[in-house]
């Protein structure tokens, strides 16, 4: 099973694949088997084993599709690599990133396009800026190797800490630091998203938000664009 953007795929043997998207009103239900929630959302996909049932309700878009329906699906075909499946390359993102398709538009409108990279939601976006030492308004042909090379290890590797630890971007010391000192997650858990007018973890300048594409971003002026710290992702390894 695999989660592709907003949508998902359960493969089955014999080339078979369940394909639904969640849309924005999809909804999962959980409970007994035959137990129907109150519930005036309509049932689209159910799945169930002798004690639990998976009911999944609103979506409208489930197909069951072959290996070459696979491939010639119109939102499928279209999605950037995944940054949280485990078969996707650092070269696949590289590739991706010097598409000419995309050299030309903004960080902040690629990092939440899923036809570039699928996968990074709107606080992401925020943390991989951050921790790649990039601006929302740079461009993939503004970037020099390094550069490139660290948003791609940013993306891949805040979109697997995230996953990881159920949303927290920030990394194991600095957790276990705040824990101790008697912060609450929503103190600790990311290092810019969130966090208006604190300072930031690495340089202490105050976090700015922005609106970009009419979502919220937060960025530290000093850490991104000129600043040279390196992130280190030693806790996924
Ligand atoms: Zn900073």
């Amino acid at each position: 099973m695999g989660a592709q953007g907003k949508a998902f795929l359960i493969h089955f043997e014999g080339g078979r694949s369940l394909y639904a998207h969640m849309q924005l009103y999809g909804r999962w239900m959980f409970g007994k088997p035959g137990q129907e929630p109150k519930t005036n959302r309509q049932l689209r996909l159910s799945l169930s084993t002798a004690e639990q049932e998976a009911r999944l309700y609103s979506a409208t878009d489930i197909e069951i599709l072959t290996a070459a329906g696979l491939k010639k699906h119109p939102y499928l075909s279209r999605l950037g690599p995944d940054l949280l499946d485990p078969g996707t390359k650092q070269s696949d993102l590289f590739e991706r990133l010097r598409d000419k398709k995309f050299s030309g538009r903004r960080l902040a409108a690629l990092l939440l396009d899923q036809t570039f990279w699928a996968g990074p939601g709107n606080y992401l976006r925020s943390e991989i800026l951050f921790c790649a030492g990039l601006t929302p308004e740079m461009r993939p042909r503004d970037l020099d190797e390094n550069q490139a090379r660290r948003l791609v290890e940013a993306a891949q590797g805040l979109a697997r800490r995230s996953l990881k630890t159920k949303g927290i971007t920030t990394p194991p010391d600095l957790v276990t630091k705040a824990k101790k000192a008697g912060q609450t997650r929503r103190w600790y858990r990311h290092w810019v998203f969130n966090r208006l007018g604190r300072p930031c973890w690495v340089c202490e300048t105050p976090i700015r938000k922005e609106e970009w594409g009419g979502r919220r971003l937060y960025r530290c002026l000093d850490c991104q664009g000129g600043g040279t710290w390196e992130m280190n992702f030693a806790d996924l390894e």
